[in-house]
């Protein structure tokens, strides 16, 4: 059968993708993918594109509901994108999570299924599945009737959809939301135009330190003068609970950048503290810091257990970030060396280590693969890598080094289950491995994985692992922003 645009079909989803879409086929075998559909629901959908054997529909209406749908708990959670998984019960999610992580070791890594089950630990769950992210950004703009509106961009565009409480977000963003939409209508301070580059404020961004109740907020602005009535707005967001630090950033470039490079702070402190376990963090608008802490300790908690310290060993945390897992490694550990590519990151992992009185640590900015071949000889290698895994040159590296154990953070695991198979062919293997859902409502899935040395001397073969079906995933995601 041949299947066009804007045909209509009925169709039962019984799979789901990696980004969240329910999958149906129809009877000769034709495959759907549907966004917002759920495994279980019968569906009509109308082809938006079509391919020889598969096509994009849309959902038109849930004929049937699954026993995992459930109501969004965001009126605008279809429109908006950020969340893919709102429809699906947080059981559903869960299980949808560690399928992903364990059929991309299989396919794409080529481990056994029945090894993969005897190593891999159950999902480690929020406890409360909403609010728990500690950092938000919302863009400014007006709608058509000349309204200043804040919200987020609809999937994938840049039209504004009005939103001042984002249910994966702390309830005091509407607060300040509504502080500064008030000063602005009141003062008639104008919100950023993409297409003319005029008016003043583009971004705000709101920071919560979960473990101290600390509030920051940064106004994105294309100025480098003050804001009209400046003292206004200052005023009215101190008088917010624990109000620490208000700020202005100035970015003047035609960007979809979204902060600027320089920030200076009007209200308060430069910087806001946090906690990750003992260790405490100074945040500043332009570090990166975990936007889950409560999850985030879990996850270091996992790292630090399968890298069984006794205070002898000598520790690598490449891709180490400001030093987050470093300093929880290194109260267990004789000598953590932290490398990490971005130099204010470096900057803010150095006063971390003074902060918190922690004396046995290293930073060094530069690429993993550049810096690690000249570290001395450790007993433990720690990586958390950005989505793209590790540098070919850095895992030769770990290998050559022969560390006892490696710990592998990941936040994506088809990279993760490529990384995995070369260390598992050049001398080592999975003892244990447990995803994290740091990012509940969304597709993506954390994974923590120990490996040890093998004892017995193995051939040192390199063997590649077969790309060729993972850059087929990777292209097909890639079309789909087309
Ligand atoms: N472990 C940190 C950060 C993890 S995110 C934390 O938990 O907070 C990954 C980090 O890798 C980012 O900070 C990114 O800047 C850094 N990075 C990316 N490419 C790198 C490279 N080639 N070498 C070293 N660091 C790199």
């Amino acid at each position: 059968m041949n299947y066009s645009k804007n045909d209509i079909l009925e169709v039962n989803i019984t799979d789901i993708g990696n980004e969240g879409e329910g999958i149906g086929k129809c009877e000769d075998g034709f495959t759907l993918f549907v966004k917002d559909a759920v495994i279980g629901d019968r569906v009509r959908v109308k082809i938006m594109k079509s391919k020889k054997n598969y096509a994009y529909a849309h959902l038109e209406e849930v004929l049937s509901p699954s026993a995992d749908r459930v109501i969004p708990r965001c009126p605008i959670a279809r429109a908006c994108g950020g969340c893919q998984l709102q429809s699906m019960s947080y059981s559903a999610q869960l299980a949808f999570k560690t399928k992903k992580v364990k059929n991309n070791l299989i396919r794409l890594g080529g481990f056994d299924e029945g090894f993969i089950d005897s190593v891999m630990q159950p999902i480690c769950a929020m406890e409360e599945p909403y609010r728990y992210r500690d950092k938000a950004q919302f863009p400014f703009g007006t709608d058509r009737d000349g309204k200043i509106v804040c919200g987020f961009y609809a999937g994938r565009t840049h039209s504004i959809i009005p939103c001042t409480d984002c249910e994966l977000g702390v309830t005091q963003n509407k607060e300040v939301l509504d502080i500064i939409l008030d000063y602005m209508n009141r003062y008639h301070v104008s919100p950023y135009n993409e297409e003319t580059a005029t008016g003043l404020i583009r971004h705000v961004l709101i920071r919560k330190g979960f473990a101290t109740d600390e509030l920051m907020v940064c106004l994105v602005v294309n100025t480098t003068e003050d804001l009209p009535a400046q003292d206004k707005l200052v005023e009215a967001l101190a008088k917010l609970d624990k109000m620490t630090s208000v700020s202005l950033s100035v970015n003047t470039e035609q960007t979809n950048v979204i902060m600027g490079t320089t920030v200076k702070t009007i209200y308060g402190s430069e910087t806001i503290t946090d906690r990750i376990g003992d260790v405490t963090f100074a945040i500043s608008p332009l570090s990166f810091y975990q936007v889950n802490p409560v999850m985030t300790e879990k996850m270091y908690r996992q790292a630090l257990e399968y890298a069984s310290l006794t205070g002898n060993e000598v520790v690598w945390d490449l891709y180490c970030g400001i030093g987050t897992i470093s300093l929880f490694l290194a109260q267990k550990a004789s000598k953590v060396y932290g490398v990490e590519i971005v130099p204010q990151a470096i900057e803010d992992a150095k006063q971390n280590a003074v902060n918190n009185g922690i004396s046995n640590t290293e930073f060094i900015v530069g690429a993993a693969e550049d810096i690690a071949p000249s570290l001395p000889r450790p007993d433990v290698i720690v990586v958390d890598p950005p989505r793209k895994g590790c540098d070919e040159r850095c895992i030769s590296t770990i290998i050559e080094n022969e560390p006892k154990r490696i710990v592998y953070v990941s936040c994506d695991s088809a990279t993760l289950a490529r990384d995995l198979r070369i260390l598992c062919d050049n001398g080592y293997e999975i003892t244990s491995l447990r995803a994290f859902d740091n990012f509940s409502q969304t597709v993506h899935v954390e994974t923590v994985c120990l490996l040890s040395k093998l004892h017995e001397a193995k051939h040192h073969v390199s063997v590649k692992p077969d790309m060729d079906e993972y850059y087929e995933i990777v292209d097909k995601e890639a079309s789909d922003g087309e």
